[in-house]
């Protein structure tokens, strides 16, 4: 049992990137914040462990057959399987934060099964919100479930806007790496490996948000995430690049004041505000070192080079069904990459085309969202084999 005072996390994607940084500073953070259960898709070996050291009561696997093979279950643990259990686990009575880790808009259903239960979400799962930003902010109002970022630049927009009111934000601008082909020329990137897309140069991340990052499509899916987070319409969200990803992003006011938040690149820090929100706690992360010299720079977006940002104005700007077609055509066709199926210079060219081919629906529900997503994940099989 939780004492009344310490607050019950769920973590769903702990087997990630961001679930397994969120273990790390549950650990830091107990008792007062105590994880209760958690999810992961097919490294079985690794969930049972992370349940295990962390004592958890609850162990989803969502993967079919991952959990076929499981021999021995810690004690304690109730362990269950599948979409279902991942809900219930979402919206169980005993959970107050749920972290939202899963990559994809395989998260989405336990996403918005969350904020209909009304519970605080710390979301790192910026596709659902890219695909359903209408249904789960609605969700969340009529709940008051609260959706706090743990993605970098809105985590930092969400703590600089706090210096003023929503209606004296003049603009919020996102800070990009730029990823690993920054500086590689058109005729260079023709010939991008997954082996390059997958070296960035400040963030060790999953791979579909690394390759999301080389394309710049990351960017188009943080514009259309700040869109629903801020309610800011697309005219008030700018992109610069930032080699550094020492500033995490800007908020300017109506005043002309810009007010930014830097810190070493670590999503530990945005993880645990998420959690811990509007309480700040001691954090392991390392500090900016003023004892030494640093340059900090920052370069307009170049769109010729990197034509998926564009692609986030304009679906932030037409909202609808346009959200749940990029999303869906941008993992397919980055598993298609990944596979060797398609050119690192087709994944943009192949989202637009999809995008351009859709019936646009100017209010889908979920159920059209689900049929929407399928739909382009499809055409973008079709579309590469007949480029291919
Ligand atoms: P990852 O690939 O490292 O981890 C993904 C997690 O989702 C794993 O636990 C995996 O088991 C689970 N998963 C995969 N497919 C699933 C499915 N079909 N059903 C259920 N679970 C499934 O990814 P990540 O880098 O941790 O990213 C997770 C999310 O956080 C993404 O939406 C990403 O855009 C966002 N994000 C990540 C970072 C980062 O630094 N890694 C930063 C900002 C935002
Ligand atoms: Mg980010």
């Amino acid at each position: 049992m939780h004492s009344s005072t310490s607050r019950a996390v769920a973590v769903l994607g702990a087997t990630g990137s961001i679930g397994r940084a969120t273990l790390d500073v549950l650990r830091l953070l107990a008792p007062e914040f105590q994880l209760y259960g958690l999810s992961g898709h097919a490294r079985v070996g690794e969930l049972l462990e992370a349940a295990q050291s962390a004592k958890a009561q609850v162990l989803v696997g969502t993967h079919e057959q991952a959990l076929a093979n499981l021999r021995m279950t810690p004690p304690g643990c109730h362990i269950a399987q599948g979409s279902k259990a991942l809900v219930a686990l979402a919206t169980d009575p005993r959970v107050d934060i749920v972290v939202a880790a899963i990559v994809g808009s395989a998260g989405m259903l336990s996403t918005l099964a969350a904020a209909e239960a009304g519970k605080r979400i710390a979301l790192a799962n910026k596709e659902s919100l890219v695909v359903a930003g209408r249904l789960l902010t609605r969700a969340a109002q009529a709940s008051g479930a609260e959706l706090i970022p743990v993605d970098s630049e809105h985590s930092a927009i969400f703590q600089a806007i706090q210096a003023g009111k929503p209606q004296q934000v003049s603009r919020i601008v996102l800070t990009a790496s730029g990823g690993p082909f920054r500086t590689w020329t058109k005729q260079q990137l023709e010939h991008a490996s997954l082996e390059d897309a997958l070296s960035h140069p400040t963030w060790k991340m999953g791979p579909k948000i690394t390759v999301d990052s080389a394309t710049m499509m990351n960017k188009a899916l943080e514009i259309i995430e700040a869109r629903w987070l801020f309610d800011l319409p697309p005219e008030k969200i700018d992109v610069v690049v930032h080699p550094q990803s020492i500033v995490h992003s800007f908020v300017e006011f109506v005043d002309g004041s810009t007010i930014a938040q830097l810190s070493p690149p670590d999503m530990r820090l945005p993880i645990q505000y998420a959690l811990t929100y509007p309480d700040r706690r001691a954090c392991p992360c390392s500090r900016m070192d003023w004892k030494v010299n640093w340059e900090l720079s920052f370069q307009p977006v170049d769109c010729d080079r990197f034509p998926a940002v564009q692609l986030g104005w304009m679906v932030a700007k037409s909202g609808g069904s346009a959200g749940a077609v990029l999303n869906a055509a941008n993992e397919a066709a980055v598993g298609l990459f990944m596979q060797g199926k398609l050119r690192f210079v087709d994944i943009v060219p192949a989202c637009r085309s999809i995008l351009e081919e859709h019936h646009f629906e100017p209010d889908p529900d979920l159920d059209r969202l689900l049929v929407l997503d399928q739909w382009s994940r499809n055409q973008v099989e079709r579309w590469a084999a007949l480029s291919g």
